[in-house]
């Protein structure tokens, strides 16, 4: 969308090298970029290759880029949508943001409860005798749940022991009215649905470290969020860590577009400081957003 001074900028959403693009119809006349980088747009008369420079360069030169159009349409043939099938999803234990995330959101939100908040989620199930209403959970009908779901009410939900569980919207507004930054976290395929203006969200990815380093640092870290019946909490096994892995990866080349920081969470400490640094940023300086957002 153009801004006032009537000039286009875009936020580059992945990494592009024109040398390696078979489409372009002049290697040398592409402009190569990197995800994050802000381009100008110098035209758009082609409806498949715009031209464009580096925004802030003393000297930039302009050259060919596949437009938005063009691009999301051969990104659309070459990896089909994986079908999302939302009463299939049960327990998070094998999210591999799970990787010390919950530890890292708990973390943040402790550092200072008045500028952070999170959502309470609705749940089906009986409230236990220690939990109340509204705290640990909102407790609601299976018939309303599904009425709920119907209408869009819910960012993610899923099914667990024969109970529905959930994040409403409504939820992250109640924390926002608060004026508190809402820390959420969500399967990535509900990005999409976030940004809008409403929301504004800003997306981090907290990314397992190696597989060498997730053995040597979380041997003895148990999987909170598997407890059994009994309540005791199991190791992770070597499995568990190849199946981080392995879906952190799929879930950066699907979705790696949509995150506007990547985290890798090798050391907690390190890697808090390095969420807190973020969020300090970008509540002080100055970022791109879409023009959408500033309406
Ligand atoms: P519990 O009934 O023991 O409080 O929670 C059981 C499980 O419900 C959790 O381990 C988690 O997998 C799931 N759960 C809790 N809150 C949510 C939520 O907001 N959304 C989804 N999809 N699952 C949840």
């Amino acid at each position: 969308t153009p801004s006032k001074e009537g000039k286009m900028f875009i936020k580059a959403l992945f990494d592009y090298n024109p040398n390696e693009d078979k489409a372009i119809p002049c290697k040398e006349a592409g402009l190569s970029f990197k995800k994050g980088d802000i381009l100008q747009i110098m035209s758009q008369d082609d409806a498949t290759w715009w031209q464009a420079k580096h925004a802030g360069d003393a000297n930039p030169r302009a050259g060919l880029i596949p437009s938005k159009h063009f691009q999301e349409r051969r990104l659309a043939l070459r990896r089909p949508e994986i079908l999302v099938q939302p009463f299939k999803v049960s327990s998070r234990k094998s999210c591999p943001v799970g990787v010390g995330l919950n530890e890292l959101k708990r973390k943040l939100l402790i550092s200072d409860t008045q500028h952070y908040g999170v959502t309470v989620p609705h749940t089906t199930r009986a409230k236990r005798s220690q939990e109340s209403d509204g705290v640990e959970y909102i407790f609601i009908s299976k018939h309303l749940f599904e009425t709920d779901v119907q209408n869009n009410k819910f960012i993610e939900y899923g099914e667990y022991k024969n109970n529905y569980y959930g994040t409403s919207i409504d939820s992250v507004r109640s924390v926002l009215a608060k004026n508190k930054v809402c820390l959420l976290d969500v399967q990535p395929h509900t990005v999409k649905h976030l940004r809008t203006l409403e929301f504004k969200p800003y997306v981090i990815f907290i990314k397992p470290p190696s597989i060498e380093r997730l053995r040597e640092t979380r041997k003895n870290a148990k999987i909170i969020s598997s407890r059994d019946d009994q309540g005791a909490a199991k190791p992770f096994t070597e499995e568990d860590f190849q199946d981080m892995i392995k879906s952190a990866q799929i879930m950066e080349n699907q979705y790696g577009h949509l995150f506007d920081k990547i985290i890798v969470n090798d050391d907690l400490t390190v890697a808090f400081n390095e969420l807190k640094t973020t969020f300090d940023k970008l509540e002080t300086e100055a970022h791109w957003v879409p023009v959408s957002w500033l309406h």
